[in-house]
């Protein structure tokens, strides 16, 4: 089964393990007081000047070339500076696609302007991206999108709509897929991605609400938006292979299976407290620590294959399907375990944070990819599709 072989024991080479002391020592001095469920937050919490802190330290853009202003270190590296962050629930969204997704995009497919001009910015925290792949009727189904951007003696002239798009209204560009030629029913033929200034006239942001009452993503509207002949992103027509490609960095890092570690830690430290520590307690404990730490290993298998510039598309699904159960399961079972407790015994701040962790947990298995799609690409890449 070349899926299970591809995922090979992989270890965080010493150099970047050093790195883990220095990101705890910064975290300490910063966030780390922040109350626990806006800690939770953490991939959607926003705060572009501890993004630029982070970029003045070389850690935004830690894999990308020294001379483009990144770090030039490995992903192993970026690992562990992620791996940090989430655990200490540190405000990483205004940067977070940009780092993970749209740098190294740029980097693989971009022309040496287009790399000129964004990369650095990104590495200093100045330019945040978002990711225009969803539209009201292509979500899974997303080789249907229609978003057209079509060429014109200026560049291109696009028209259409993108939904559920995370934190556009704080960021600076996109990098929408969009149809450059053919129609819906031409499936993956055809698409293109373009990078999207979003202050361009035409262009029209609003932020839905979430569960939790939080707004952080976005229906974005484009009407006759004027982009200029650099705003495709590689080769007119690849849309579809570029965005597969791009979706192996979504699924695959630490980030699938931390979304409720702010909250177990949380719970940990209140089965710690004197007279806590009940069997049932210390047996969920075991239970959900003995399912994270094999997952961990899984991630980081993932991120070997990333680092020798594979496309571990497979992998990152079975990745991402496995790690967003457990991520919706810490809720549940805390939530059941809090419950067989007195009244009035468990500290508020827990509560808040519970509630907030409950309301967003169903989301954790729909971004980037629902869970039946990547049961799908699993399928197929064993060979039973
Ligand atoms: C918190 C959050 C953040 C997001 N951020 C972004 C973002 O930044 N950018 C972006 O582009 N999108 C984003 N999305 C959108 C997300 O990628 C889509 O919601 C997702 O791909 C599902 O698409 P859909 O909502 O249209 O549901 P649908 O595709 O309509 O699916 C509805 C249900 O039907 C099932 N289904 C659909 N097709 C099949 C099939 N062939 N076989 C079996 N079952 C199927 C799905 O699994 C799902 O359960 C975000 C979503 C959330 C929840």
């Amino acid at each position: 089964m070349s899926v299970l072989t591809s995922l090979q024991p992989a270890a965080i080479p010493a150099e970047d393990e050093a790195l883990r002391g220095e990101v705890r020592e910064f975290l300490r001095g910063l966030h780390t007081q922040a109350p626990a469920h806006q800690r939770a937050r953490s991939w959607s919490g926003y705060d572009p000047e501890f993004s630029r802190a982070l970029g003045r330290r070389g850690w935004l853009g830690i894999t990308l070339p020294r001379e483009l202003g990144g770090a030039g270190r490995s992903a192993f590296a970026r690992y562990v500076l992620v791996e940090e962050m989430l655990c200490a629930g540190a405000p990483v969204g205004s940067h977070w696609i940009a780092d993970r997704q749209s740098g190294p995009l740029i980097l693989k497919y971009g022309t040496p302007a287009q790399q000129q001009f964004y990369i650095p910015r990104i590495c200093r925290g100045e330019a945040f991206f978002c990711i225009g792949m969803s539209e009201p009727n292509s979500g899974s189904d997303l080789a249907s999108v229609r978003t057209r951007a079509v060429r014109n003696e200026h560049g291109w002239l696009l028209n259409g709509q993108k939904i559920w798009t995370t934190n556009a209204h704080q960021c600076h560009y996109m990098i929408a897929l969009v149809r450059t030629s053919g129609e819906a029913t031409d499936r993956h033929q055809g698409l293109s991605q373009i990078i999207v200034d979003l202050s361009l006239p035409g262009v029209t942001v609003r932020p839905i609400s979430d569960m939790s009452g939080d707004s952080h993503f976005c229906e974005v509207f484009f009407d006759q938006v004027q982009l200029d002949a650099d705003a495709l992103i590689g080769a007119e027509g690849q849309g579809w292979a570029q965005v597969t490609a791009e979706l192996a960095f979504e699924r695959s890092g630490p980030e699938r299976l931390y979304s409720s570690l702010v909250l177990f830690d949380q719970w940990l430290d209140f089965v710690r407290l004197p007279g806590n520590a009940t069997p049932a307690a210390v047996q969920l404990a075991g239970q959900i620590v003995s399912q994270l730490a094999p997952l961990r290993a899984m991630t980081l298998a993932v991120t070997h294959q990333l680092s020798k510039n594979e496309s571990p598309v497979v992998e990152a699904a079975l990745n991402k399907d496995i790690g967003t159960g457990i991520e919706q399961d810490i809720p549940r079972l805390v939530a059941d375990e809090l419950m067989s407790r007195p009244a009035g015994s468990v500290p508020l701040e827990l509560l808040h944070t519970l509630a907030y962790v409950t309301a967003v947990a169903p989301s954790f298995s729909l971004r980037g990819g629902t869970r039946e799609i990547l049961r799908g690409m699993i399928a197929r890449g064993l060979g039973l599709r």
